[in-house]
Parts: C-alpha cells; sequence; structure tokens
C-alpha cells in the first residue's frame, strides 16, 4: 500500500476493507446456502482465480465480488482521495475478473457473479443460485 496515502483516504480504505470482510460477506453467504438447503459447495477449491464458492458436481463456480474492489455500477463508490490510484486498481481487477471467467470457460465451468450488495436481497441470490444449479 502507498505511503503517501493521506489519513482519510487510509481510514476509507481500511473501513471499505473491513466492510468487504471477504470473511464476513462469504460467511453470510454460507449463511444464505444452509438456510435455503443449498448443498454440494466447496470452499478454497483450487480453481484458477479462487471462486469463494465452487459446486464441484455442477461445475459452477460463484464470485461474490467486494462493490468497492470490483467497481459495482451501482453502488458507485468512489473515493475522495487518490482516485487515479484506486480507479487503476479497480480496472485491473476487473480486467482479471474477465480473464478468469474465460479461463474457466475454456474449462467448461459455469461462472456467476453476485455484488456484495446483491448479498443484502437474500431471496433474489438464492434464486440465482438456484437457477445457475438446474441449468447444469
Ligand atoms: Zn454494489
Amino acid at each position: 500500500m502507498a505511503d503517501d496515502m493521506s489519513k482519510e483516504s487510509r481510514s476509507f480504505t481500511m473501513s471499505r476493507i473491513r466492510s468487504k470482510g471477504n470473511a464476513s460477506t462469504e460467511m453470510k453467504m454460507v449463511e444464505l446456502l444452509r438456510k435455503n438447503q443449498i448443498t454440494g459447495w466447496r470452499r478454497q477449491f483450487n480453481l484458477p482465480g479462487r471462486p469463494d464458492f465452487v459446486f464441484p458436481k455442477k461445475r459452477l463456480a460463484l464470485f461474490i465480488d467486494g462493490c468497492f474492489w470490483h467497481g459495482c455500477p451501482k453502488c458507485k463508490l468512489i473515493p475522495k482521495t487518490n482516485i487515479e490510484y484506486w480507479a487503476k486498481k479497480i480496472r485491473g481487477n476487473r480486467e482479471r475478473d474477465k480473464t478468469i471467467k474465460k479461463q474457466l470457460e475454456q474449462k467448461r465451468w459455469t461462472v456467476i457473479r453476485i455484488w456484495e450488495h446483491q448479498l443484502e436481497n437474500s431471496q433474489w441470490t438464492v434464486r440465482k443460485i438456484r437457477k445457475a444449479l438446474m441449468i447444469q
């Protein structure tokens, strides 16, 4: 992390990291899957891009994208300082997301991505996952 970050942007960053907190969004998803009796998933499955959840039998890879880190068009979380720095970083993440999707699809995996904010709409999220699992 750059040393010349202002205090302001540092606190922005830290709060984002916390709220993104892979751990907490992933736990929300685990809860959601359990509550809805969706089974057959694994975490930390060895695939390109390290999908957050993988359904090996269905060859389905599920990513949960942090709204800030992946440049969510709905939340539009834009930091007030170091805009260039963050814009570049987010662009890089998005490029990487695309590359990984291609790599997985070449291996005949289906990729679905869910924005962090969509987890709040749990019914929608569950419907999307169920649909993806049935198509297989
Ligand atoms: Zn969002």
